[in-house]
């Protein structure tokens, strides 16, 4: 058995400066594929001979450019040309959430799939891989032979999924069955810091979903939360459904109207994920707390969902501060990477002046620091991937309990080594400011209490406010019904 695999991630928030360019994305060609999506074991046990394609990792972050997007998607488009007569599959993660510079209806990953579908016809199996914070339609998901998104947020089961959905498919080939994902839109709206998986309600559509698929006439089922950070008239959550056979098509159709009114009738229950403070308040919260060590979330300045970290709001509340009531205050971090490149030049122990603040926005104005070097270091990605992102150098502010991480690239402060690369120790510190919506796991694990501080940016948390144009209606909670 043969099959193809290949990965594209961007999630375009449109409302950052500039785009998505190749240079930005972690490549990968060939046989690491399968090491970078862990899926090695999977096709090992199942002795499947891999083509690795293209993974292309663009994390969250601004529009695709055109020229990088036509690269990624004509690399698949040609490899699969080249081994159409050998296939007997092609598994994909396409994350959901692009948009693509000048692309007709401007999502890539539905471009992707039609070109793929010119070339293998409408019954050759092809299975996706979906991230649940991505738009779907319904032309797109009706071409999957196989589609099924991540259940936990944040996405804990990741490479778990990846795994599951290979077997699907590897089982599909040798049964040499058929199917169809069945797809079914929601009148609903959700940014990702309202459906935390183990926050209700979507604890309880995710037990649901598993005991769906413990059905012998249901191969998968998933709930799609989707993605606001760009206009289009695809957002909304939605269900799909996949069949284990094509004669089950119309029962799975009921299943996926099933969750759709579950998923419809907790509507007014999703809510921001632990304590979500206007920033005046998160400020004060954090400040008079004693039962220990505070992260305070920038949430609209999330980098995981595509800001770009440089917003330097809530370090001017701090600065306007006179009394810091005995806390110490750690920043991780402030994206400028002409503050990085010049004080990359300077040795630790230092003392310097800088101003910090890219300024293209009045969210991320300049701030006149001064201040000791206390360390430098490598930023390292998310999810454990400890290839170099970036370069961060801390400095130590003098007349001020603040230490402050200045990095040359957006980048949430959200996993324990990516402290320990740029040598800084959160335990260290009272407050503790990063750039997140939600918190994440490992966070969680040292903070004894966490605030979301809804401030303004490209991430703002409150969806219901956010202008969209071309979104459909009736729309909860835009439209209440
Ligand atoms: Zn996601």
């Amino acid at each position: 058995m043969k099959i193809l695999i290949g990965h594209f991630t961007t999630e375009s928030n449109e409302h950052i400066p500039g785009k998505r360019e190749l240079k930005d994305y972690v490549l990968g060609y060939g046989e690491e594929i399968q090491d970078l999506m862990e899926l090695r074991d999977v096709f090992e046990k199942n002795q499947v001979d891999v083509i690795g394609s293209i993974y292309a990792n663009g994390h969250s972050s601004g529009p695709v450019e055109k020229n990088a997007f036509a690269y990624i998607a004509n690399r698949l488009i040609r490899d699969v040309e080249t081994y159409r007569n050998d296939l007997d599959g092609i598994l994909l993660l396409l994350h959901g959430a692009s948009k693509v510079e000048d692309l007709v209806g401007s999502s890539g990953e539905p471009y992707i799939l039609n070109k793929l579908r010119e070339i293998m016809g409408p019954h050759f199996p092809i299975a996706i891989v979906v991230d649940p914070h991505g738009n779907l339609n319904q032309d797109y998901v009706n071409q999957a032979t196989i589609m099924r998104s991540y259940r936990e947020s944040p996405h804990t089961d990741m490479f778990a999924t990846h795994q599951i959905v290979a077997q699907m498919l590897i089982d599909l080939i040798r049964d040499n069955r058929r199917t169809k994902a069945i797809y079914r839109k929601l009148p609903l709206i959700l940014g990702g810091e309202r459906s935390v998986s183990s926050d209700e309600p979507v604890k309880s559509i995710n037990q649901l979903l598993d005991q769906v698929e413990k059905d012998p006439k249901i191969l998968s089922a998933s709930w799609h939360v989707g993605y606001i950070r760009h206009d289009s008239q695809n957002i909304g959550c939605s269900i799909v459904v996949v069949p284990t056979k094509m004669e089950y098509q119309e029962y799975a159709t009921e299943i996926a109207e099933q969750l759709a009114q579950f998923v419809m009738e907790r509507r007014r229950e999703f809510h921001f994920h632990g304590n979500a403070l206007e920033p005046e308040q998160a400020l004060e919260e954090a400040l008079n707390f004693k039962g220990g060590r505070v992260f305070i979330t920038d949430s609209g300045d999330n980098t995981t969902s595509g800001a770009t970290g440089a917003n330097t709001l809530i370090l001017k509340q701090f600065l306007r501060l006179t009394d810091f009531n005995k806390k110490k205050i750690l920043f991780a971090s402030i994206n400028d990477p002409e503050a990085t490149r010049l004080l990359l030049r300077r040795e630790i122990g230092e003392v310097v002046s800088i101003s910090v603040g890219q300024g293209f926005d009045e969210l991320c104005q300049p701030i006149a620091l001064t201040g000791k070097i206390l360390a430098k270091g490598d930023v390292g990605n998310l999810h454990g991937i400890r290839k170099k992102f970036g370069d961060a150098v801390t400095i130590s502010l003098t007349d001020y309990p603040i230490d402050v991480v200045v990095a040359n690239t957006g980048i949430s402060f959200a996993e324990m080594h990516q402290y320990d690369g740029i040598h800084v120790n959160p335990l260290d510190y009272d407050i503790v400011i990063v750039k997140q919506g939600y918190i994440f796991p490992e966070i969680d694990e040292i903070a004894d209490l966490s605030i979301m501080s809804l401030t303004p940016g490209a991430t703002y948390q409150i969806a219901e406010k956010i202008p969209f144009k071309l979104i459909s209606h009736p729309m909860f909670p835009i439209d209440d019904f």
